[in-house]
C-alpha cells in the first residue's frame, strides 16, 4: 500500500491518557507508557509513532506491531570506564537488531579497551590483550577459556565469510558482559561499602 498523503496521518498535539502505550524503551532500556504522538493506517495496519516518557526519545511500531529500536539485549553494568560503556551498549544494540557478526567484532575490540584501559599498548595483538589482563590478574586461570572465546568468535566473524550464529553471538555477548562486571561493576559496588564501612 503505498503512502497515502500527509493528511491521513493523525498527530495528537497533546498527550492523553489514550494515546499512551507500554512497551520497553530501546534507548533508556525502560518499561515505559510512552506517548503516541501521531499514527497513520497503511490499510494493512497502524503505524504508531512514540515518544518515550522516560528519556524522551523516538519509536516507532511498524504495521507488523514490531518495535524499533527494539529492547536492548543483554544486561545493564555500572562502574565501567565511559568508552567501554559506549563499546558494550553498542554490542548489545547490533545483538538487539540481529547484527551479529557485527555484536561479535565489538566484544573483541572490549578486550583491548579493557587492556588499555589496563595499560597494555594499544597495536598488540588481542592474544597478548588476554596475556596482560592475566599477567595482571584480572583473567583468572579458570575464567581463560571463556575469556579466550570472545576472542576467538571475534576472530572468526572478522576472517570469515560464515554468518555469526545468533547463538554464539549470544554467547559471546554474556562472556563479554561477565568479564567487564568482574573487572569493572564488583569493584565499583565494593567501593560503595568499602567507603560506606570507612565512615562509621
Ligand atoms: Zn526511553
Amino acid at each position: 500500500m503505498p503512502f497515502r498523503g500527509y493528511s491521513s496521518i493523525i498527530g495528537y498535539q497533546y498527550a492523553h491518557s489514550a494515546f499512551s502505550l507500554s512497551y520497553h524503551c530501546g534507548h533508556c532500556n525502560r518499561d515505559v507508557s510512552g506517548l503516541i504522538t501521531a499514527k497513520y493506517d497503511t490499510g494493512e495496519g497502524e503505524v504508531r509513532y512514540l515518544v518515550c516518557t522516560n528519556c524522551g526519545d523516538g519509536s516507532v511500531v511498524t504495521k507488523e506491531g514490531v518495535l524499533y529500536p527494539p529492547s536492548l539485549i543483554g544486561q545493564n553494568l555500572e562502574g565501567l570506564p565511559q568508552d567501554i560503556e559506549m563499546a558494550y551498549l553498542e554490542a548489545r544494540r547490533c545483538f538487539s537488531v540481529k547484527a551479529y557478526t557485527a555484536c561479535e567484532l565489538i566484544c573483541r575490540k572490549i578486550l583491548m579497551h579493557v587492556a588499555v584501559e589496563k595499560k597494555a599498548k594499544e597495536g598488540e595483538s588481542f592474544e597478548n590483550y588476554i596475556k596482560h589482563l592475566e599477567a595482571l590478574g584480572y583473567v583468572t586461570p579458570p575464567m581463560k577459556p571463556w575469556v579466550d572465546l570472545i576472542r576467538t568468535h571475534g576472530n572468526i566473524s572478522t576472517h570469515k565469510l560464515e554468518t555469526a550464529d545468533p547463538q554464539r553471538a549470544e554467547s559471546t555477548l554474556m562472556f563479554t558482559t561477565e568479564l567487564l562486571r568482574i573487572i569493572y561493576e564488583m569493584e565499583h559496588k565494593a567501593d560503595k561499602y568499602t567507603k560506606k564501612t570507612t565512615t562509621h
